[in-house]
């Protein structure tokens, strides 16, 4: 039977508005000791600001208007930032054959012209010769027709609570915090320092997010337990694969909420170290 503790634990956390969704995961909880975090939507905010556009012909308000209708399909917080810069409503009907790439970007066509829109890998994909970019922030290279027009530069904004976050897992025991991320090293470098987190992999597809948890669940030690950190978009995997999977609630996707254990409704970091506090409370009453 389960105890009655753990109900409490249970209740205790979603007033909270964490979302614990079985008493089996607050003894794993109770044993974090690894911490991994996605990066954007995680420990950032997911809302990119659009900083400049760097082109080789044609203007400015093109490229992002053709950036942006290429992208319209898209959920990825990128692609969102960019339709918010271009400002004007899409007419989807000048859109076609979209197709997006995970960890790469978008390939669509607008008024029958091929675009491409996304990072070195897509350009690289593509056989696209294109321009790097010195700017720290994340690039999003435009394609039309084959030839390369320019770049984006973006950039994203950490979540005020991150650093707070990183350092209250630390004072709560956790021996080792990483950041997993398909962003460029530069962004990812970065932002790992600024938050003191130990570990960082950038340049991740989707699949190398899920073997470097893997490679990190068979390094340690039985009942030190890993959780995953995740806002959603390609998450799934990781969040099922790690001992406890955490996502974002409010920002997250259907699926990673889904493939969840806990779920932290207002998306704050910070939450983290309190559902293992919470459930270090229960797992003491009961033991
Ligand atoms: P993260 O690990 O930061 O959550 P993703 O795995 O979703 O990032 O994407 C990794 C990288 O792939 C992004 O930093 C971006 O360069 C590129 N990318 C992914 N989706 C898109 C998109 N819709 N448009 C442009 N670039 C994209
Ligand atoms: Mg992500």
């Amino acid at each position: 039977s389960i105890p009655l503790s753990f109900f409490a634990g249970i209740g205790g956390a979603s007033k909270e508005g964490i979302l614990i969704k079985g008493s089996n995961y607050l003894e794993t909880l109770s044993q974090t000791k690894y911490v991994v975090f996605d990066k954007t939507g995680t420990l950032t905010q997911g809302v990119f600001e659009v900083n400049a556009v760097h082109h080789n012909s044609l203007d400015e308000a093109k490229i992002l208007e053709y950036a942006a209708l290429a992208e319209s399909a898209s959920s990825h917080p990128i692609s969102k930032s960019l339709q918010k810069a271009y400002g004007k409503p899409i007419d989807r009907s000048r859109v076609s054959d979209i197709q997006e790439i995970s960890g790469h970007g978008v390939m669509a066509k607008v008024d029958g012209v091929p675009i491409a829109a996304g990072n070195h890998k897509l350009m690289e994909k593509l056989g696209i010769s294109y321009h790097s970019c010195h700017s720290v922030g994340t690039i999003v290279h435009i394609a039309i027709d084959g030839q390369y027009a320019g770049h984006i530069v973006i950039s994203d904004v950490i979540k005020p609570h991150s650093k707070e976050a990183v350092a209250a897992l630390k004072h709560a025991g956790v021996e080792k915090t990483v950041m997993l991320t398909g962003d460029v090293k530069k962004v990812a470098d970065r932002v790992a320092s600024e938050l003191g987190i130990d570990e960082v992999y950038s340049e991740l597809l989707p699949a190398g997010k899920v073997e470097k948890v893997e490679a990190l669940l068979s390094g340690k030690q039985k009942n030190a337990k890993l959780a995953f950190v995740g806002d959603g978009i390609n998450d799934a995997p990781v969040l099922s694969r790690a001992d406890i999977g955490i996502a974002m609630g409010a920002m997250g996707s259907d699926a990673a909420i889904e493939a969840a254990d806990v779920v932290l409704m207002d998306d704050d970091p910070v939450q983290i170290a309190k559902s293992i506090k919470i459930s270090r409370k229960c797992i003491r009453i009961v033991y």
